[in-house]
């Protein structure tokens, strides 16, 4: 069936709420149930690979990945009104995809004959895919309209969110969905940060999530990941027992059997002991706490009011890692937490790359585990404070970045992976991704999953049990067991 409406996802990222496949963010989703699901859904790679097919090659075109259909050619035709969903404000790096700008977009758009929507994160606070830089232009006649958000409070997205769970039967590849439990910040104060200028606070009620879930499971979904909000402890007025009511019907405990429960976004200072656990009771193992720390340095704290003191970072770590650090059945721990530095904030300086150093050592000395490090440039989008100051710390300290991230990478990401996945370890369900000359590269299904390399090329698009034989600065290398 081929519908009149086309949603076009060219892929978001935002502080709060991932969808760069294998995720499939909630945009795309809430949209198509506004649209009661007679939508077609098509990505940037289908609209490249239409327009510039791909050549084969060693090295997989990640840029032409994620297909859901043979041709586009008979969707192109009958579409009356295509919806450019567009958001990238937290850029990263991805295995297997690279998100739409408008720049490609506007290459596109001249060929398709249908009414043009801008539509997701993009409509309020803009895009960006290279860290550093300010938001992308967008051209005045580019589109013919924008939409904002398709619901107004969380009582209109109930329905919505359910209905548009009918998109997922038109995407072919395995994927982790991303799911909304809350908006708004109750910090809502660090400058780079879109999320409180987007929304005020607020929470979806359990059994609307749990609905959504449901339809979602029945159209075959098994990977979920509560990520869509600030702070995934911060539900309900930091309600403990509230959090448990979500966990626990969709959790390892009930009747659903995910293959992936994962949660996304702590605020660090809300960590303690009896929410880690749960956690670790109701999520399944390879689960991340992110905790946007952002700078260990107290200036850089100040001046941009950041949410954390590099003191409660670390009592953070070591209650996740008390709880969290133990192995599950697909060989990764229950829960670990994950670090994000931000560069280019205001008032960094020589001392901020030293300060960060420091703390992490602390922790690799202590024997704590981090899942991951990540460390990006601000991208300085309108509306907030780091509008105003742009890019001018990361000009000032631009060329100090590769020495901080080096030393980062090589003295404290390397020890730890040894200590994180030890030689031997078998990884199961390792979904193998891309190949880049002789090589296969993979990750299991997760929230920031660690990265398997295979010294061969194997068939990619199935899932292997690798055993850890060696390891990368960042990733591990495996063979198939
Ligand atoms: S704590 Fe800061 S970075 Fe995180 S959502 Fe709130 S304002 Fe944004």
């Amino acid at each position: 069936m081929i519908y009149e409406d086309t949603i076009l996802d060219c892929y978001t990222d935002e502080p709060a709420g991932l969808g760069v496949p294998p995720y499939l963010g909630v945009h795309p989703r809430y949209l198509a149930g506004h649209l009661k699901g007679k939508v077609n859904y098509l990505t940037i790679d289908d609209l490249r690979n239409y327009f510039e097919p791909k050549k084969e090659g060693q090295k997989t075109d990640i840029k032409r990945y994620n297909l859901t259909r043979k041709s586009i050619q008979d969707v192109l035709e009958k579409t009356k009104t295509i919806y450019c969903v567009v958001g990238i404000q937290t850029p990263g790096k991805y295995l297997s995809a690279l998100p739409g700008t408008i720049k490609e977009l506007t290459s596109f758009l001249d060929n398709i004959h249908a009414n043009k929507i801008l539509y997701g994160p993009v409509v309020s606070t803009g895009t960006q895919l290279q860290g550093g830089r300010i938001a992308e232009k967008i051209p005045g006649d580019l589109f013919d309209g924008r939409m904002g958000e398709v619901f107004g409070d969380y009582s209109e997205l109930a329905s919505l969110a359910v209905k548009g769970a009918s998109i997922t039967k038109q995407i072919p590849w395995p994927k982790m969905i991303e799911i909304e439990t809350g908006r708004g910040c109750i910090m809502g104060k660090c400058s780079f940060c879109t999320e409180p200028l987007k929304s005020k606070v607020e929470w979806r009620e359990q059994k609307d999530i749990h609905n959504e879930i449901k339809a979602l499971y029945d159209s075959g979904e098994r990977n979920f990941r509560l990520g869509k909000q600030s702070c995934f402890f911060s539900y309900k007025g930091i309600n403990t027992n509230e959090i448990e009511k979500l966990l626990k019907p969709i959790g390892r405990e009930s009747k659903l059997k995910l293959n992936c429960l994962h949660i996304d976004n702590i605020i660090p200072s809300l960590v303690d002991e009896d929410r880690t656990k749960l956690l670790v009771k109701h999520c399944t193992e390879g689960n991340i706490a992110a905790f946007g720390v952002e700078s260990f340095d107290t200036e850089v704290i100040k001046q941009n009011t950041l949410n954390t003191s590099p003191e409660i970072a670390m009592k953070a770590v070591r209650i996740i890692n008390k709880f969290g650090a133990k192995r599950g059945p697909n060989g990764m721990h229950y829960l670990l937490p994950g670090l994000n530095l931000v560069l280019g904030l205001k008032g960094e300086s020589k001392k901020t790359g030293e300060v960060n150093y420091e703390y992490l050592k602390k922790m690799l000395d202590e024997k704590l585990l981090l899942r991951r490090i990540n460390i990006r440039q601000v991208t300085p989008l309108p509306g907030t404070a780091m509008w105003d100051t742009g890019t001018k710390f990361i000009r000032k300290n631009k060329s100090k970045y590769w020495k901080w991230r080096n030393k980062i990478r090589k003295e404290i990401d390397y020890p730890m992976l040894q200590e994180l996945i030890p030689i031997g370890t078998v990884l199961k369900n390792v979904w193998m991704e891309v190949h880049d000359g002789n090589h296969t590269f993979g990750r299991q299904m997760g929230s920031y999953p660690l990265i398997v390399g295979v010294k061969d090329r194997i068939e990619t698009k199935k899932h292997y049990d690798l055993e850890i034989t060696g390891h990368m600065l960042r990733s591990v290398v495996g063979r198939v067991v």
